[in-house]
Parts: C-alpha cells; sequence; structure tokens
C-alpha cells in the first residue's frame, strides 16, 4: 500500500505577491473549535467581522462582508451584481489584474471599454473621462488601486467623483490595499470594492471581502435580470450575512476566525502606523535595490509599498534566482506575470512581511545571488542604503 508522509511544509519568508506571512495569533485563531454557522457564538463573530471590516474599509457601508474564496471571488460579486447585459463598462487596463477585469466584465454581458496604459504606468485619470463621455450610459468604471505585476499604485481619491458626474458606479480592485496603504471608501466615494485575506491582512488565502454603497445597492435591487451568480449573489448573501440569519451557504468557519484575528491585529496596530511601517519599509528596499545598480518596473513617484516589480538584469537568470533565494535563504519572491514574465521579480512587504528584518534579508540574499551569477556588485552598497533610508524616516 502506498504510504503518504505527514505534511511538512517549511515556514518560508513569503515576500512575493501574496500569501504574505501569517501572524501566529491568526494560525492559533483557526484551531478554534468548529462550530455549526449559526451557532450564537459564530454569528457573534460574524458581527464583529463585519464592524472590524468597516474601520478597515473605512466606511460605513451596511454590506460590508468577507465573500468565501479568494480576491478573484470579489471581483465576481462585485461585477456580477453589477453588470447586466450589454451594460457599458470602462475598464483600465495597465496589468494583469486590469487584463482580469475587463475578461470578467465581458463574460458577464458587458460591453467593455478597455483604457490602455502601458505596464509600469498608471491609467491616466483624463483618458478614463475621455471613456465616460465617449459612452453613451456607462454603468460602472473598474480600475486596480494597486496594480501587483507591475508595482503600479494607481491614483483614484477623485474617480468616484468623476463617475458620478457621468452617472456611472466606480468599482475598485484593492486586493493588494486593504491593509497595506489607505482604501477610504466613504470619502473617496468608491461603490463597490473588494480585497483578499492573504496580501495586506496578514491572513492565510480563503475570503474576499467586500463592500458595496448604498448608491451601489440601489443598482442591484433595480436589477432587471437575476444576478448571473447564485454563490456571489449579494442579495442573497446578505440575508446570511444579515439580520435575517437565512441559510445561502455554509460559511468557512475556521476563514472567519482567521480574518477576525487578523482584523484584531490591523486594528491594534492602527491604520496609520500600519501604513506609515509598509512606507518606511517600502522606501528602504526601494533605495536599495536601486543601490545595487537593479531597475524598478513602476514609472516614479507611482510605486506601490507593498508590491515592488525589479527589472531582471540581462544576462541573468530569473527562474534560477528565484530558486536559489528559495533553496539558499528560505525566501520567496514572485515572477513576472503576462508580458512581465522573466523580466521582472516581485518583491512583496505585505501585512506582516513587512518588516524591517525581511527588507535587509532579502537585500542581503539577492547581492549573494546575483553576485554568484556573475553580476557585478558592490557588496553591501544595498543594505548600506537601506540603512540610511530606515535613519532618514527616524
Ligand atoms: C492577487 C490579486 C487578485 C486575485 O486575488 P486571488 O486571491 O489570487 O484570487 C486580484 N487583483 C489583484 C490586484 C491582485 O493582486
Amino acid at each position: 500500500m502506498a504510504s503518504f508522509p505527514e505534511l511538512q511544509p517549511s515556514a518560508r519568508v513569503l515576500l512575493g505577491p501574496g500569501p504574505s506571512n501569517v501572524h501566529p495569533r491568526v494560525m492559533k485563531a483557526m484551531l478554534s473549535p468548529v462550530v455549526g454557522h449559526l451557532d450564537p457564538d459564530f454569528v457573534s463573530v460574524m458581527e464583529d467581522i463585519k464592524k472590524l471590516l468597516r474601520m478597515v474599509f473605512q466606511t460605513s457601508n451596511e454590506i460590508t462582508f468577507p465573500v468565501s474564496g479568494t480576491g478573484s471571488a470579489g471581483m465576481e460579486t462585485a461585477l456580477a451584481n453589477l453588470i447586466e447585459d450589454g451594460d457599458e463598462v470602462v475598464v483600465g487596463v495597465n496589468g494583469a489584474f486590469g487584463e482580469r477585469l475587463a475578461d470578467a466584465a465581458g463574460r458577464l454581458g458587458a460591453k467593455v471599454h478597455r483604457v490602455e496604459a502601458p505596464w509600469g504606468q498608471i491609467v491616466e485619470t483624463e483618458r478614463l473621462e475621455s471613456a465616460l463621455r465617449a459612452a453613451s450610459h456607462p454603468k460602472l468604471v473598474a480600475v486596480v488601486h494597486a496594480e501587483t505585476s507591475t508595482g503600479v499604485y494607481q491614483p483614484v481619491e477623485e474617480l468616484g467623483e468623476l463617475a458620478h458626474r457621468y452617472g456611472a458606479l466606480l468599482v475598485l480592485d484593492a486586493v493588494t490595499s486593504l491593509g497595506c496603504v489607505p482604501v477610504e471608501i466613504d470619502r473617496w466615494q468608491i461603490d463597490a470594492c473588494y480585497s483578499c485575506t492573504q496580501k495586506g491582512i496578514g491572513a492565510p488565502p480563503g475570503l474576499a471581502p467586500v463592500t458595496f454603497s448604498e448608491r451601489a445597492m440601489e443598482t442591484v435591487r433595480a436589477r432587471k435580470q437575476k444576478c448571473r451568480s447564485w454563490y456571489f449573489d449579494v442579495a442573497m448573501i446578505e440575508r446570511y450575512w444579515g439580520p435575517d440569519r437565512l441559510y445561502h451557504h455554509t460559511a468557512p468557519i475556521s476563514m472567519n476566525y482567521a480574518i477576525y484575528e487578523a482584523l484584531r491585529i490591523v486594528v491594534e496596530e492602527g491604520l496609520e502606523a500600519r501604513f506609515k511601517r509598509h512606507a518606511a519599509n517600502a522606501a528602504a528596499l526601494q533605495a536599495g535595490i536601486q543601490a545595487m545598480g537593479l531597475a524598478l518596473a513602476a514609472q516614479p513617484g507611482y510605486r506601490l509599498p507593498q508590491l515592488t516589480a525589479v527589472q531582471v538584469p540581462d544576462g541573468i537568470d530569473d527562474a534560477k534566482v528565484r530558486a536559489d533565494l528559495l533553496r539558499m535563504f528560505n525566501l520567496e519572491i514572485g515572477a513576472g506575470l503576462g508580458i512581465f514574465k522573466g523580466k521582472v521579480w516581485r518583491i512583496g512587504l505585505m501585512g506582516e512581511s513587512s518588516r524591517r528584518e525581511n527588507v535587509m534579508l532579502a537585500l542581503n540574499a539577492l547581492e549573494t545571488v546575483l553576485a554568484a551569477q556573475g553580476m557585478e556588485i558592490a557588496r553591501g552598497a544595498a543594505l548600506v542604503a537601506a540603512d540610511n533610508s530606515y535613519t532618514r524616516a527616524a
């Protein structure tokens, strides 16, 4: 008979595009007893999760809860509930996740107007406005806040107001931004937003926090056709997460324990402190990377703190570098996606993973591995640059 070994995955330093490292308190929470999904003890956890999510999304939206599934499930939820056949939808496409949004909107029957920008650059607000003006009845605009494939930080503060001026809703992909940089749903007038647990929040993958504004819910209630997705129908899920407690599907109990504890940690740290920590560690990493002679893929002024895309230098074997980092330093970084495959590395400093010791480890490890591949590197320069960055920030 075949024998199957006990699971023994290594405890890695996760500096890729997600999952990021999980706080031990979150792992401990997941060991709590599994109870019935309508058990009063679980119902009180559900209520607290909604309150915590409103704090982190900076919203008073009633409809705010974690969808069962990963970040992409949050995307499907936002789009499937707002789009009906033939709706005109404007999508900013400047990387793999903008592509995913456009693809998903098209599958749901939307007529998609793509507003493209080169990978590594933002989608200019004026170009989104032109597309809104050109459309006859734009239903919504969708953009990616943190384009994880390129490291670009999309400005979105004014897009809600802009979309509303054209009678459209604003949908925001905050999968890589929630918990790392400000996501101010109410102040920025965002109508639907989705995220995940495994990037900035510090829990394993498995849930997708979503929030819908009152304006978005009016659109949902005025639908002519039922939502195309049974599983992600927000009106049905709301009757489960809301006071009716009407069974829709079984909430993943242990994952909800995980997001509860992870959000508790986010709120304990404080949003401002958390954003400052992400900014300081990213400044040090990016200073170090550039001191090493490597180039960043995102345009200056619009670089994410939680994800840095680094151009793979000529003559360097992308896959071998990543394999060596894993083997020699127990360190995971991400490969390039789509047209950036083989061209960039993606270094994440998200949530629990955004720590000074991880920045120093990553820089030292990269120097070592690149020097071993014959790249001329002033050894130690990256560490000095990072150190100076921390001194300036202090
Ligand atoms: C990771 C990511 C997604 C997809 O999330 P999954 O949890 O992998 O389904 C969507 N958008 C962005 C910007 C992402 O970084």
